[in-house]
């Protein structure tokens, strides 16, 4: 029995089937499912025109950080715009401290160092905000600078600290400078962890609201649970309140972080040999809140150059970057991981990391052979010709993020030098050589909304306007594709969700213009005018007669 019909639409069903049409005029859904394409007549039900507005399968967002995107909405700005220079970062950490108590966190995010000439100061943040501990993240997340009190709480004020797979930098008298990378920042995360879960429920259901006006209706969260990206060890509760609270809003897939993966105890022939208590891995759970892969990370970031590279970053102070773990403990953690069930998700950015993800891969299919595991890297940032063959031939996913190339670009390619652009984020080699491309924002590294990606995976061109490695452009129809049916295809979820299809999920967004039918610069600038999840609109511009 159909309960809606969507009439007179642009529906791009985005549908790999050679016998399935592209496109269609009109869509039924019964229930949370698509019915018919082109039902005639319409069945029961409401019916409601779209006046020709296009219709897409529902945004999903392949790598997000849901809870961390929600939290980030309290926290002090810092990215550029609006903050232009060091010297109005420490203004708007001033303004911030003087509405918290001495003692108190002021909590900043996403300031580039490329962007503001240097990273911010212990000194400088001690005068912004005397008597509080200021914790601020670096745009990629990888790194972050705390100010003097924060380093007393650690024991660093006078001397730095020697730790695997992260640094605390310290000036030319060995004074701490303030700036914690990579696991480093395991340390301030002892001191504010774990937050309460009511906290992580309210980040979510607010993160939700901005992702339904945005058209996402599904995201994968790219790792919870533990590490230095988790904010509690029981995130997963979190995720499950929100739903239970009706809050959740878009379908989510949770990466559970390898930290909180551990040996189970199961019997020596299942070859368990890590995992979550009770033997949960990947899939399990259902089509709002599931588990995905396990989320590990091989190396950090390429603007804060930290990422494992093979040769030296260009320009000023050279150096190599770093795994965040020995590497042949990052191996054994893959093999174990591959060999227990669970589809694996590695960063890795450099193209050193690349390649002992991708030797890591090669082993673990061949001493335990599986079907389809679908094993991701997440980033795949600076590629090398060969490296593409290789991923390509393991059935490697990559997931690179569009809308880096706008707001990160132009610090990519200072680090990497003119001889290595042309590595630089690839798509369209890619997809030439086979590979299934989802699309992605790593929000909140990056402005998250799906068409800001989609448009930045077209144009390829930076904040200063230099071109970001264009021949790995795409076109709007593959982006599109990305990240609809390719993002469904990386949480092995391609059977319910990711195209317009009788018996799929029914959800969709609508678009004023049809993103394939306009000029490239304006793809960012095109209007969600209603995002429908599970046959139920849940957000509404309010441009139809009768949607809600
Ligand atoms: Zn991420």
């Amino acid at each position: 029995m159909t309960d809606l019909t969507l009439v007179n639409a642009n529906v791009l069903t985005m549908d790999p089937d050679s016998s399935a049409r592209p496109r269609a005029s009109a869509v039924a859904i019964a229930g949370d499912r698509i019915e018919a394409l082109d039902p005639d007549p319409p069945g029961s039900g409401r019916v409601v025109d779209l006046r020709g507005a296009t219709v897409l399968p529902g945004f999903h967002d392949a790598h997000n950080h849901m809870i961390g995107f929600g939290m980030s909405l309290s926290e002090v700005d810092l990215s550029s715009p609006p903050v232009g220079s060091l010297d109005e970062l420490y203004a708007a950490i001033a303004r911030r401290a003087e509405t918290t108590d001495r003692g108190q966190w002021v909590v900043g995010a996403g300031y580039d160092q490329n962007k503001l000439g240097g990273h911010p100061d212990r000194d400088a943040l001690d005068r912004a905000a005397p008597g509080r501990r200021v914790w601020l993240r670096h745009t990629s997340g990888h790194m972050c600078v705390v100010n003097s009190v924060v380093l007393a709480d650690l024991g660093l004020e006078e001397a730095g600290a020697d730790l695997p797979g992260g640094r605390v930098a310290t000036d030319s008298d060995g004074r701490p400078t303030g700036l914690l990378e990579e696991r480093a920042q395991l340390l301030v995360g002892s001191l504010v962890y774990p937050y309460p879960l009511a906290e992580l429920t309210e980040a979510i259901a607010r993160a939700a609201g901005q992702y339904l006006k945005e058209g996402v209706t599904s995201c994968t969260e790219a790792g919870i649970g533990g590490g230095w990206v988790a904010h509690s060890p029981v995130e997963l509760a979190a995720y499950q309140a929100a739903r239970d609270q009706g809050r959740l809003g878009v379908r989510v897939e949770l990466m559970a972080a390898r930290e909180a993966l551990h040996p189970l105890g199961a019997h020596e022939g299942d070859g368990l040999v890590a995992g979550l208590d009770l033997g949960i891995r990947t899939g399990f759970g259902d089509d709002w809140l599931r588990l995905g892969a396990v989320k590990i990370f091989a190396d950090g970031s390429l603007v804060g150059r930290t990422a494992a590279m093979h040769d030296d970053y260009s320009g000023d102070g050279g150096g190599r970057g770093y795994l965040q773990a020995d590497a042949d403990e990052l191996q054994a953690a893959i093999i174990a991981a591959h060999r227990s069930g669970w589809q694996v998700a590695t960063h890795a950015i450099g193209d050193r990391a690349i390649d002992l993800v991708l030797d890591a891969y090669t082993r673990a299919l061949a001493e335990y052979p599986r079907r389809d595991p679908r094993h991701r890297i997440e980033h795949f940032a600076v590629v090398q010709p060969g490296q593409v063959a290789r991923a390509a031939g393991l059935g490697v996913i990559p997931v690179p993020q569009g809308r880096f190339a706008t707001e990160l670009g132009d610090g990519m390619l200072a680090a990497v030098g003119p001889d290595r652009h042309a590595w630089l984020y690839r798509q369209r080699s890619l997809l030439e050589a086979g590979m299934v491309l989802p699309g992605s924002s790593d929000r909140p590294v990056v402005a998250g909304a799906p068409l800001l990606g989609i448009a930045d995976m077209v144009n390829r061109r930076t904040a200063s306007g230099a071109p970001f490695n264009p021949g790995e452009a795409i076109t709007a129809q593959q982006a599109l594709y990305a990240w609809t049916r390719g993002s469904a295809y990386a949480s092995r979820q391609e059977h319910v969700k990711g195209s317009i299809a009788p018996g799929m999920l029914a959800d969709l967004v609508v678009l004023s213009e049809d993103p394939t039918a306009v000029s490239a610069e304006r793809i960012a600038g095109l209007t969600v005018l209603a995002t429908i999840v599970g046959g139920l609109p849940r957000y509404d511009a309010g441009a139809f007669d009768g949607l809600s």
